[in-house]
Parts: C-alpha cells; structure tokens; sequence
C-alpha cells in the first residue's frame, strides 16, 4: 500500500478558520492580525497584556545525532502536541519557519510529515507571513547603510578590509558566498570583499529569536558588531543609526504567527536560526506567549540533543527564564542501526545486534540530558520497517538507563500514535519535578564553557585552542561580554568533531578553529570545523520538480 505523500495529505486537511484556533487559546478575535485565513500573527499589545500570567509546561523534543535515515523531530513535536490535546489538554506546539533555500534543494519542508504536519504546509514552506522577506530586508539596509557610508567620507574610519557584517538572501546559492562589491568606479562605491549568507544565518535572525520585544530588539540591532576600526575598533550598527529603521521593518516580524496542525492543535510558527553558528530553535516570543496561553507547549531544537538541546537550554532557557518541565528524545530504529555502524543500504534486514549497538548514542544523550535536571523520556518514531525485536531491544535498554520509550506512530496515525507518550509527558511535566540548571553559570570564563561543554556534553577529553583563539577570549571577557553563553558551531553526525564518528565516541579532543561574537545576539559562536553559512544547490536541486498542476496546486514540496 503506498501511503499519500505529505503534500497530498496537507492539500486534504480540513482547517479551522484562524480565530477558532486563536479562541481555543483564549485569543480573541480583535487580538489576531489576520494573513488570509489560515495564519495570523498575535499582536504585540495583546501579548503585553498577558506578562502576569502564569506559565503552562514546557516540553522540548529533541534526538540522538541525526543521519541520512531520518529522525523526525518536527513531525514527533506535532504528533505529541496532538496527542496531549487529544487527551484533552490544553496544547499547542511551537517550531520553526522554514528558509526558501533548503526547499529548492533537498532537505525538504519543515512542517513535520505524515499525519503529523502543520497546515497550510504550502505557505509554511514559502513566503509565509514574509517575516524572512522582512528580516533579509533589515539585513540588508545594514549593509547598504555600511557602504554608504564609507562612500560618503567614512566618518567612523571603518577598515574595509575588517568589516564583518555581509549581506543575506534566502536562497541557497553559493556563487554569492564570495565576492567584490563597489566595482564600476567612482559613483558606485568602494570596492572591497564581502559576500552572502542565507537568511537563517543571519545575526539579525538570531536577534529576533531572541528579542522579548521591540526595545528589547532594538536594543539587540544597535548592539550588532559590523566590522572594525582601522584600530580594531568595534563599530556598531547603532553608531551607524541603523537601529531604528530595522526595527521598523521587523515590527510587524516581530510577533509571533499562528496556524494549526492537522488536528487542528494551535502551532506557533515563529522564527528559524541556523543551529550551527545560531541557536537552533523558534523565538522566545512565541514560547512564552504560548506558555502564557496553553498548559503544555511541545517545542523542538534543531540537529541532536548534544548541539540543539545544549544550546537551547544555555542560551534559549537561561536567557528567556524558561524551564522545561520534561525532555523527549527522538530516535528511530533506522538511524540507531545507522549509529551501530550500518550503511544506509544496510537497514532493510533485522540486525537487533546493530540497533543494540547504536543505542550507545541514545544512552549518552539521555545521560547528557537528565544532567540539566530535567526528566527524559524516549520516542521512537516508528517506521514501517521497524521489527518487533529491534523495538524492544531499545525499550529494555532504555528500562536499563531508568527512563522510559514509547513506540509512537503518529507519522501513519497523527496524534492517537503518541497517546502512551502524551498521557505518561503530561504526568511526568505536571508533577514538575524539573530542577532545571544551566550547564555552566554566566560567571565562568569563557574558555572554560568551552570545556565544560566540550567534556561534559561531548565526553571530550579537551578543547585544543591556539593562544591566538585564548588571546580573543580574554579580551572579549576584559571588554564586558563574558558574561555571555557559548553557541557551538560543529558536525551535528557526531558527538566529535568527526562526522564519521558515529555512536558514542570518546578520547576525542574539541579543536577550535575559530570564535565570533555575536554581540546582538549576546552570544559567542565557536566554531569547531567547517560551517556552511550559505548552501548550494545539489545537481539535481527539488526546483526541478516543483510546479503548479493543471489545479493550479503546488507539486512537488514535501
Ligand atoms: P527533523 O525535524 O528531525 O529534521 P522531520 O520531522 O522534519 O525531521 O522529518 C523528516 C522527514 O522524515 C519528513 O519528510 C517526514 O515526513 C519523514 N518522516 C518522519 N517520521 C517518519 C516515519 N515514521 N515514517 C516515514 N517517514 C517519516
Ligand atoms: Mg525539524
């Protein structure tokens, strides 16, 4: 039997009009700012107004390292989010807007699949409610404003040759990465290096995911470091009075979009930061005001729990006061087999030996998370493939770690496939037995976050550091940002910095290579191996095979 595809399944979803999801929530009507009839942004004044109220559970979902095989994050946080309303809880979900580039090439929409999907997947997956559009644009007023300045006489006597800050297009297109600007003599400005990045890596993005509202954002814009004196001199974009003009084209950006699931479970859909060299989850906007609205709230980090989890629990959570009341990791038979050292030819046959093998992965991020205090519980998304003997070798493991794993189906079956999941999250999260601590406190300096996540999360043996990298740190720290978390930047396949070290690795030593201050953002990126900040397009990119139908339909998004 062939099941449909996840755009033939979000073409046939019968979906409530916006204001009877909003109501649902206890939004009214007027506090709704309408994007046809299915999405609609919650406006600022309404989400002011609801600062006093108490906060419902917070429930992250996130995954041993990811593979080629699959894990399911957004679809297992959709599913779960329909499985605790369908209990009768009252829930919503909150993810991740999609970047236009990764769905032209091959990674696929971002609005989960099967019966577990966000609607209208269509829109979800292209312009949207055009916050993307909205912050390439403020990006980009940045980078105009930068060289025309120098144009005009370069007033702050900004080096050319250091200025940091590029400009964004939502595309993957890597004959922009590297470029000359300012060619074509005199009247076009002067010439000198720069580039592209895609949207979702853009420091701008960052900000806005973690802006608690418009001073706040403001605040952040005017804090952004483009580049340097000729003194190395930080130069900021406030003192280039780009501030206030980019907070103007983000406000409308700003606040938070909601649509639903299939099942019709609220989903706010707000925000999109790379997990590399950015912090991997949807904005602080809309968990909290999801928070203030819903008693649980699912929500999803980006790449495995040793990057996405870590990094939204020490800059997400710590920055925001949030504290997750449970943690499900996400793992599939699949990709444990892949993590017991099998090719992806290789996962068709029962190899429990393999999937027992592989649990290694799934141990560690259990460990590596119960660590912050926080309870864990396992899903494993269930493929058709799937043997019975493989899935209870997982479950005895995980019985062995003192935690629990629930087969979960909602990717055939929507949110009934997660019920002994929901039921068991909602007893586990409303007992509140979360102690939730940040890995390392503010106070500790920043090469020794470093280390403690180095050798804490990735069970390193250390950080290897030119004193070049050392020098940067301290200097930051004497300067009055060292305070601020670390954001990773490495391989998301490994615990290691070796993508090909899959499973549980150790001994292993954390070079790095690299670290940049992202001082709107109030973060410090480390960057530990190669970091893609705008993709190219595979040989045979999805644009290919994307169209409209004689229907007039989209064909060819999933
Ligand atoms: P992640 O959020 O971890 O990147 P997604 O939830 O977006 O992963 O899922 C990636 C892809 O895998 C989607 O196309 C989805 O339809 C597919 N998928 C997820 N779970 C299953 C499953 N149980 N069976 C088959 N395909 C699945
Ligand atoms: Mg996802």
């Amino acid at each position: 039997m062939s099941h449909p595809s996840d755009i033939e399944i979000a073409r046939a979803a019968k979906k409530r009009p916006i204001r009877e999801i909003g109501a649902e929530l206890g939004i009214p009507e007027a506090a709704l700012v309408p994007y046809g009839h299915d999405k609609a942004k919650v406006s600022a004044d309404f989400i002011e107004g609801l600062s006093k109220r108490p906060m419902g559970r917070l429930v992250l979902v996130t995954a041993i390292n990811p593979t080629p095989a699959g894990e399911g994050k957004t679809t297992t946080t959709v599913g779960l989010g329909d499985g605790l309303r369908r209990l009768g809880h009252k829930a919503a979900i909150c993810i991740r807007e999609a970047s236009l580039g990764p769905c032209f090439g091959m990674k696929g929409g971002a609005a989960g699949g099967g019966r577990a999907q966000v609607v209208p997947m269509e829109d979800m997956n292209l312009h949207f409610t055009g916050d993307f559009h909205a912050i390439t644009a403020a990006h980009n007023l940045l980078a105009a404003m930068i060289d025309n300045h120098i144009h005009w006489g370069n007033e702050l006597g900004l080096d050319q040759r250091r200025i940091t800050w590029r400009r964004a297009m939502d595309m993957n297109d890597r004959a922009l990465r590297d470029l000359v600007c300012g060619l074509g003599g005199l009247a076009n400005g002067v010439p000198r290096e720069t580039g592209f990045d895609i949207t979702v890596a853009s420091e701008v993005m960052a900000i806005l995911c973690l802006a608690t509202d418009l001073d706040d954002l403001q605040r952040r814009l005017g804090d952004i470091i483009i580049g340097y004196t000729g003194e190395k001199v930080p130069v900021t974009a406030r003192a280039l009075k780009a501030d206030g003009a980019m907070t103007v084209l983000l406000k409308e950006a700003l606040q938070p979009n909601l649509v639903q699931t299939l099942e019709h479970t609220p989903a706010f859909v707000h925000g999109g930061p790379f997990a590399n060299i950015a912090h991997g989850c949807n904005s602080v906007m809309a968990t909290t005001t999801a928070l203030r609205l819903a008693d649980f709230v699912v929500t999803e980090a980006g790449f495995g729990a040793d990057l996405g989890a870590e990094k939204f629990m020490n800059i997400k959570c710590r920055k925001a006061g949030l504290s997750p009341a449970a943690v499900v990791v996400v793992a599939t038979i699949r990709a444990l087999k892949m993590n017991g050292g099998l090719g992806k030819d290789a996962l068709g046959a029962e190899d429990v030996a393999a999937v027992e093998r592989g649990c290694a992965n799934l141990g560690r991020h259990i460990e590596n998370m119960k660590s912050f205090g926080v309870p864990v519980l396992v899903a494993i998304n269930r493929f058709s493939g799937d043997r019975k003997a493989e899935m209870e070798a997982v479950e005895a493991f995980v019985r062995a770690q003192g935690s629990e794993a629930f087969a979960c189906t909602h990717w055939a079956e929507g949110g009934a496939g997660t019920s002994a999941l929901a039921a068991r999250v909602a007893e586990v999260a409303a007992a509140d037995r979360t102690g939730f601590v940040p890995l390392y406190p503010d106070a500790m300096g920043l090469f020794e976050k470093i280390e403690t996540i180095a050798k804490r999360i990735y069970r390193a043996e250390g950080v290897t550091a030119d004193k070049k990298i050392r020098d940067q740190l301290h200097a930051w720290e004497e300067a009055g940002h060292g305070h601020l978390p670390i954001c990773m930047a490495k391989t998301q396949y490994s615990f290691s910095t070796d993508p090909a070290l899959r499973g549980a690795p150790e001994g292993h030593y954390v070079p790095v290579r690299e670290v940049r201050l992202a001082a709107g953002a109030g973060f410090i990126v480390v960057i530990c191996g190669e970091i893609m900040t705008m993709p190219g397009l595979p040989r045979r990119p999805a644009a290919e095979t994307i169209g409209l139908n004689a229907e007039g339909q989209i064909e060819g998004l999933f």
